[in-house]
């Protein structure tokens, strides 16, 4: 039952959660909504610079039922689908429009600044009673008994703080705290890529209904974003291959530029682009964890980006995080409720997770492959399998909706494509799976130092 009698200043709580971000925030309020005396521990303060700003529709829902719909609504524009672009085919400009997915009623979701975005998520909390700290980076856990778990963290004015919970939630993001921390963390075999990325103004923008929308590109080394944010920014990326990172040996703004000049279609967009930040890039990409909650009794859970990093390229992160937070509050609340059910709740929702995660996956893995472009540019819609893929690209992914067997259907269609164009697709194939060199890695090993320094700007 939720602990009535511990109170934000005691020591005690029911939930802890490591990390501020969208998952971090939709599982604190949610749990706190159900009763849970919760404590949300963020390491910096907001507002704080993140990427990854374009959403998907079946967010807004979530967005509502935490009641930020509107105030993120005013700090967002209006996305109505993705453009996929390939200069190497005929029709060299695809667009996706949300309105076509299997389920026409989700037809747009919000390209959002994610400082802004984070902060209301943050502020949001306090609605709920959740006890919601800034300034407070947790440095060691324990796991006493399969009652509680201990956690030190550092607060706001430098002190060492312990406390305790029923249940510890890790929404941590890519500094994954607790899957390095038991060393279930392991990098990415499929997909090996890393990204570099900044903001700008004076970009040339698409015009009506099209002006909120993602442009993708594909290119000879990998594949640019653009997003399109308020206040004429837009946020400009590339995630490259490793062989073609390993050539970087100018600094990561020169290098990103270099890059840029790669793509005449990017280019003539930014032709009048001026820097707004600077240019960072994010290594060691993908990853995920060898566990997703404590199977041997000890009472936690990965959340989010915490868990487990799939490539950006479907804008999937914010909606697998937010739709995790949610799955994993009622996860947490039947488990605390009913013990005597031991893992089957943490169970339910290793099960959702992974499937949500494999189903994009699977795409993205393929995503530069010349199989999976010719798809993409020529969509055709029989058996609606266009309708579903575009449900997927919405972030529909635990409804019970038949977009399963049409997705069935697109991979035969990719298997006979891929084995129509096998000397190249095999190419691609194999280039995938080379390494990212160092000087993009964030690192997982004791050997690879760079562990902290995920973000690099020089
Ligand atoms: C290059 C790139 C492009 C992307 N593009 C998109 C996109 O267009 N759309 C999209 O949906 N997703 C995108 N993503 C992914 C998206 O950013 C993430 O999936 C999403 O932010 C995950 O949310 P989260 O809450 O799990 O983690 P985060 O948002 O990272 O939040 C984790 C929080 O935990 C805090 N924290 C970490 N360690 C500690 C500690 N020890 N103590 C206390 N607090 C701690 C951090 O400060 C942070 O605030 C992109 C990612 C990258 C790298």
């Amino acid at each position: 039952m939720p602990n009535s009698a511990t109170t934000a200043s005691s020591n005690k709580y029911d939930i802890v959660i490591i990390g501020g971000g969208p998952a971090g925030t939709t599982a604190a309020s949610l749990l706190a909504h159900k009763g849970w005396d919760v404590l949300l521990l963020e390491k910096d303060s907001h507002p704080r610079f993140h990427i990854g700003e374009s959403l998907l529709p079946m967010t807004l829902p979530i967005l509502d039922e935490l009641g930020v719909l509107d105030k993120i609504n005013a700090i967002g524009i209006p996305k109505y689908g993705a453009e996929f672009n390939s200069s190497t085919h005929s029709n060299s400009k695809e667009t996706f429009y949300f309105s076509d997915a299997w389920d026409k009623s989700h037809p747009s979701a919000l390209e959002v600044v994610r400082s802004k975005f984070d902060e209301i998520l943050f502020r949001n909390t306090a609605s709920f009673n959740v006890d919601a700290r800034e300034n407070c980076k947790v440095i060691a856990i324990d796991f006493p008994d399969s009652q509680s778990t201990e956690l030190n963290f550092i607060d706001e004015s430098g002190e060492h703080r312990l406390v305790s919970a029923k249940f510890l939630i890790d929404a941590s993001g890519r500094e994954t705290f607790l899957s390095k921390k038991l060393k279930l963390k392991q990098k990415s075999k499929k997909h090996n890529t890393a990204a570099i990325f900044g903001h700008f103004t004076n970009v040339e923008r698409r015009e009506g209904k099209d002006a909120g929308n993602i442009s993708i590109y594909w290119f000879k080394h990998g594949w640019f974003w653009m997003i399109p944010l308020q206040n004429d920014l837009m946020s400009i990326g590339a995630v490259c291959y490793p062989e073609y990172l390993k050539k970087r040996h100018q600094s990561v703004e020169k290098f990103f530029h270099t890059t840029v000049d790669l793509v005449p279609e990017v280019r003539e967009r930014m032709i009048n682009a001026e820097a707004a930040g600077k240019i960072r890039a994010t290594g060691n990409f993908t990853y995920n964890s060898s566990r997703m909650y404590g199977d041997k009794g000890e009472n936690y859970l990965l959340l989010g980006d915490a868990y487990a990093f799939i490539d950006p390229v479907f804008s999937s992160g914010v909606q697998i995080a937010m739709s995790g937070g949610k799955l994993a509050a009622d996860a947490v609340d039947t488990l605390l409720r009913d013990p005597s059910l031991n893992r089957k709740p943490l169970k339910d929702y290793e099960k959702k997770i992974s499937k949500a995660l494999k189903t994009f996956s699977w795409l993205i893995i393929r995503f530069n492959s010349p199989a999976m472009q010719k798809l993409f540019m020529a969509p055709g819609n029989q058996f609606r399998i266009k309708e579903a893929l575009i449900s997927l690209l919405a972030g529909d992914l635990y409804r019970n909706t038949p977009i399963g067997s049409r997705l069935l259907l697109f991979k035969f269609i990719y298997y006979l494509t891929f084995f129509g164009n096998f000397p190249k697709a095999w190419a691609n194939y194999r280039r995938r799976k080379r390494n990212v060199p160092n000087i993009f890695q964030g690192g997982t090993t004791a050997q690879d130092r760079q562990e902290s320094k995920e973000d690099i700007t020089d």
